[in-house]
């Protein structure tokens, strides 16, 4: 199974990846954490993402599309994998359709996590709290903001993006953790994503 999470930074994306690795036994690619471990390494990809990624810029869609490309022909992404993070452009968008399409993959569905903006913030705040000395350079109140702002002017068009291409399925990120696993899971399991997209 080949999926796609999308929503805003806080939506809970992670959080149903896990999920879903665990349920469907299928690897988790999230282009935020493999950009986080290249600037802890200091590779090279690692030291031109680190000053973009803590302003809540986007890196350049040619790296990411780079390291995705690299990371589904792994062994473990032979049975599917699910796309956390990724694509958050158009133009990355129809990069994944030419790497897939070269590689004879096809997607299954495309998850909107669709959340109340005025919540967001919150869960971010949250995050911090919760994680201690760890924090992201990337959750503060400022970069926050920016990756919203992003958010809405470069990802969001890929709902209708996605809409149109037909693999598209809503889910109100809104319910508790539990509730948006099982709206998931429900959807996957009547087989909307794909269903729709065979029929279109
Ligand atoms: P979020 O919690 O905002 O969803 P991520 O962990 O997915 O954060 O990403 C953190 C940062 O990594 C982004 O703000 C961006 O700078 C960079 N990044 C991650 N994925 C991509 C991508 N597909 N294209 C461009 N930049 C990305």
């Amino acid at each position: 199974m080949r999926l796609i999470l999308l929503g805003p930074p806080g939506a809970g994306k992670g959080t149903q990846a896990k999920r879903l690795m665990a349920a469907h036994g299928i690897p988790q690619l999230s282009t935020g954490d493999m950009l986080r471990a290249a600037v802890k390494a200091e590779t090279e990809i690692g030291l031109k993402a680190k000053d973009i990624m803590a302003r809540g810029d986007l890196v350049p869609d040619a790296v990411v599309v780079g390291i995705i490309e690299e990371r589904i022909e792994e062994p473990d992404c032979a049975n599917g994998f699910i796309l956390d993070g990724f694509p958050r452009t158009v133009a990355q968008a129809e990069a994944l359709e030419k790497v897939l399409h070269h590689h004879k993959m096809d997607l299954d569905a495309v998850l909107q996590l669709e959340v109340d903006e005025n919540a967001l913030a919150a869960r971010v705040e949250q995050r911090v709290a919760e994680s201690g000395d760890a924090v992201r350079e990337d959750d503060t109140v400022e970069a926050l903001k920016k990756r919203l702002t992003v958010y809405r002017e470069q990802t969001a068009p890929l709902v209708d993006h996605y809409r149109e291409v037909g693999n598209l399925v809503t889910i109100d990120g809104m319910q508790s953790i539990d509730e948006v696993t099982q709206s998931i899971q429900d959807a996957l399991s009547s087989g909307q994503g794909s269903r729709i997209r065979a029929a279109g």
